[in-house]
């Protein structure tokens, strides 16, 4: 006894009261109990919004919902942040993507949360979208679920935000999913798209996309909800294997647990670059899609070339 919890470093208490910590952060080095580190997330949110002025009077929000545990803690914090805010009103939208023992638990939780925290919920399903779920769209072309799968969902987010009067679309990106995207487009070489800038003016069909929770840590996230009891045990989803992402994100975990600060330090990386290049130089112009007429930089949104591809 007394020794503190060894995960902790042995610290006994919290930096900044005399309640056990339950996580240990860097840079500056401190060690947070519940109270504190509820307190640290949500005004870190809070930052990230009002320094990149992500929502303005009037906003209505749609929440990108998964009920997976990134959107749960981007629920809740907005919330909370709702009481302040003039007039700002928030909607959750979950798309049903029609995946096998994995997406109806994650609907009943989400669904469940809502209703605990009074928010409005809209669910939307790829069936509505497309006339199949994402089982049956990717048989024989597995590999492919992520893109695919992206590609739908982002279009169903838009329309079901759309429809729903939304001037603003949040979803739960955390700072591991931005450094994770960082490294992904430079070992791809995509720069368009590491360039793409992650603030509110990057948008589809004219709703802006924000992302507070940019600069809150995934094991930050967990932590965050295991202390309100409300972090979400459900499966991983049964796609996730066929994806680069999975092997770039065991390789950042491994580098930030060696050399803290690595997964900040990459997307101040992306941010340097990202003023230096004329964007005009290396993106197409915008366009609108032949078929539906939504902006795009091809001849094709991506929605409908995938339609075409899949017969659809
Ligand atoms: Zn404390
Ligand atoms: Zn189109």
């Amino acid at each position: 006894m007394g020794q503190g919890n060894p995960e902790m470093g042995g610290a006994e208490r919290c930096t900044f009261c005399a309640e056990p910590p339950v996580i240990r952060l860097s840079e500056p080095d401190r060690h947070l109990c519940a109270a504190h580190l509820i307190c640290e997330i949500e005004e870190r949110a809070a930052r990230t919004i009002r320094e990149r002025e992500l929502v303005r009077p009037h906003d209505r929000i749609a929440v990108a919902f998964s009920g997976g545990k990134d959107s749960t803690a981007l629920l809740l914090i907005l919330s909370r942040l709702l009481l302040s805010w003039d007039d700002v009103s928030l909607v959750a939208i979950t798309v049903d993507e029609g995946i096998a023992g994995y997406r109806d638990d994650t609907i009943r939780a989400a669904e469940e949360v809502t209703k605990k925290l009074g928010i409005e919920h809209i669910c939307v399903s790829f069936t509505d979208l497309v006339g199949d779920d994402l089982d049956t769209l990717l048989v024989g072309r597995e590999t492919n679920a992520c893109s695919v799968c992206g590609i739908l969902r982002r279009k169903a987010l838009t329309v079901a935000a759309h429809d729903a009067g939304a001037t603003k679309i949040a979803t739960g990106h955390n700072l591991d999913d931005e450094a994770q995207s960082v490294l992904m487009n430079t070992l791809r070489g995509d720069l368009p798209r590491l360039v793409r800038t992650s603030d509110a003016d990057s948008s589809d069909c004219f709703i802006p996309r924000i992302k507070p929770l940019a600069d809150v840590a995934e094991k930050e996230i967990a932590a965050y909800l295991f202390v309100q009891d409300l972090f979400p045990f459900l499966p991983e989803c049964p796609y996730t294997r066929y994806a680069l992402r999975r092997e770039v994100r065991s390789m950042l975990s491994a580098l930030e647990q060696q050399h803290p600060g690595t997964m900040r330090n990459l997307i101040k990386s992306k941010r340097a670059i990202e003023k230096q290049v004329d964007r005009s130089t290396i993106s197409e112009p915008l366009r609108r899609c032949r078929q539906c007429g939504d902006p795009c930089s091809g001849e094709l949104c991506q929605v409908c070339s995938l339609r075409k591809s899949l017969g659809k």
